[in-house]
């Protein structure tokens, strides 16, 4: 085992894929999901929408770091 002690960390972007349904703009995201419908439409009108836009956010819950000794990645919630 190599001994670090992890000192020059380097910022990891972490990206979050969501989708926005375009009549109720809830969003979902965690992933796993592919043919879902919008289940606030649903709640509303009983009809299943499946339009939904794309967005691609920076996950803010989630810090990860890259040590530029050692190369390890470190992640700090
Ligand atoms: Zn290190
Ligand atoms: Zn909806």
């Amino acid at each position: 085992m190599v001994s670090c002690r992890h000192t020059a960390l380097e910022v990891l972007p972490v990206r979050k894929r969501t989708l926005r349904c375009r009549h109720c703009h809830l969003t979902l995201g965690g992933g796993g999901f592919g043919d879902d419908y919008s289940p606030e439409c649903y709640d509303r009108s009983g009809e299943r929408r499946y339009e939904f836009d794309e967005l691609e956010a920076l996950d803010d819950g989630v810090a990860k770091y890259r040590c530029e000794e050692c190369g390890a990645i470190i992640t700090s919630s």
